[in-house]
């Protein structure tokens, strides 16, 4: 049975009148899964979500990863409505700020002071001035296929937006500027070592993101990222982590951690800030104080540190020290995985996952994904048909094959099961 979408359609159609694509953000739209009107959602509590159109769906995008507690989880609900009450903006210092740095300080090693800003793209955006600033060196390393926001020297072989709709590089992005970024192959360590005896020397950071999330859900094989740190080191690179998606993903911490590396600097954004607008970036005192007001890099912003981001984020945080949170991701991820699989294999669909906790990607290969070129080569129009059936039967992924399913801490054993459920139905259907 068809669902009824038309809600759905008649906003998505009027929304392209007025805002350009009919979307704020590219990867929203259906183009990389078939095309047709995205679904316009109204309203959503802890896993699930509800369209216009009243159909129920258990939500795996998690807003693109920053609702790792679920939807309108109460205690961030109330510090939000509390932040309101209490004026929205104030352009002054806070003391939720100074809370909130100490929080984050306290759960990431190595980070001796931290600035807010707004969003990921910013965060990675200023982590590469300070280099620059801290280095006095202009190029940046980056691994293909890794996503680190919007800003002009990353948007070269970007990931899962950019390469979902096939524009690896952006029209608007100067030929000098990309120049500047030199792109090489994850978990490539003969790559690596060649492009760093060339450039090393003139290479300001090298932004990595320690388990990649924009190609899928990828883990650094052993002993690459620590030679991507002794090259870094020997030829006076910084080493950036790129952690808007990482971080408090997988444990109250950041991957950094659970993989025995510090990085000089780290981006964050996503989940610390709880579902409202946030990043953060932060490091060693000595690259950190090259940031104005104390040094000559300059970054600023009317909104960052405002108090409802400080104050959500802090809630979320609160939330993930609960006892045992992340076990039960991970456990609910393994459950989910491992259902998948069984069902993939009754329907004879060829099938690989890369899964981390409560991170998953389903490839439709069966090759080892390791880098970009292999998850780029999988079957993407499969993927589109395993969306819409999916979405059909009351789940909700992110419209992309190189995207990750998000787990929350809201999600139970039965959604899982009910999940399960829709991905046997649907592969019977998808061949
Ligand atoms: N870095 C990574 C690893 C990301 O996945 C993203 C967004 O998906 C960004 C940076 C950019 O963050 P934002 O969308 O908040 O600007």
């Amino acid at each position: 049975m068809e669902m009824e979408r038309s809600n759905s359609e008649t906003i998505y159609a009027e929304a392209c009148e007025h805002i350009v694509g009919g979307v704020n953000s590219p990867s929203r739209g259906y183009k990389a899964v078939g095309g047709g009107a995205p679904t316009v959602m109204e309203r959503a509590e802890g896993p699930y979500f509800w369209d216009v159109d009243g159909n129920k769906y258990i939500d795996y995008l998690g807003a693109y990863g920053p609702i790792i507690t679920g939807h309108a989880h109460p205690h961030i609900t109330a510090a939000v409505t509390k932040a309101a009450e209490n004026g929205l903006l104030y352009g002054t210092p806070t003391k939720h700020e100074v809370k909130f740095a100490k929080m984050i300080k306290e759960a990431i090693p190595g980070l001796d002071k931290v600035r807010f800003v707004n969003s990921g793209t910013e965060a990675v955006m200023t982590t590469i001035r300070v280099s620059r600033a801290f280095t006095g060196r202009t190029k940046i390393m980056k691994f293909a296929g890794c996503y680190h926001g919007h800003s002009d020297l990353v948007l070269v072989a970007a990931g899962s937006g950019p390469a979902t709709l096939g524009t690896p590089d952006s029209a608007g992005v100067p030929k000098t500027i990309a120049e500047e970024v030199i792109t090489i192959p994850f978990n490539n360590p003969d790559a690596f070592k060649t492009a760093m005896d060339k450039w090393g020397d003139e290479i300001a950071c090298i932004l990595v993101e320690p388990i990649v999330g924009n190609f899928g859900i990828v883990e650094p094989q052993e002993g690459f990222l620590p030679l991507v740190h002794e090259l870094a080191k020997e030829k006076g690179a910084l080493i950036v982590y790129d952690e808007v998606i990482t971080a408090f993903r997988f444990h109250y911490g950041s991957a950094a951690e659970l993989l025995g590396l510090e990085p000089d600097l780290m981006a964050l954004g996503k989940i610390i800030g709880g579902g409202l607008p946030i990043g953060a970036y932060g490091g060693r005192s000595e690259i950190m104080d090259t940031v104005a007001p104390l040094g000559p890099a300059y970054q600023a912003g009317t909104m960052a540190g405002n108090p409802a981001s400080m104050l959500s984020g802090i809630a979320c945080l609160e939330v993930l020290q609960t006892p045992g949170l992340y076990a039960e991701l991970d456990r609910l991820g393994a459950m989910l995985e491992e259902g998948i699989l069984q069902s993939a294999k009754k329907h004879h669909v060829p099938i690989t996952i890369n899964r981390k906790c409560g991170a998953l990607t389903v490839f439709f290969t069966e090759e080892t994904i390791v880098d970009y070129d292999q998850a780029e080569a999988t079957d993407g129009e499969r993927f589109g048909k395993f969306f819409k059936l999916l979405l059909k039967n009351g789940v909700n992924l992110a419209p992309s094959k190189y995207e990750a399913w998000f787990i929350t801490s809201a999600h139970t054993e039965k959604d899982i099961q009910d999940t399960l459920v829709a991905v046997d139905l649907a592969f019977a259907e998808l061949l």
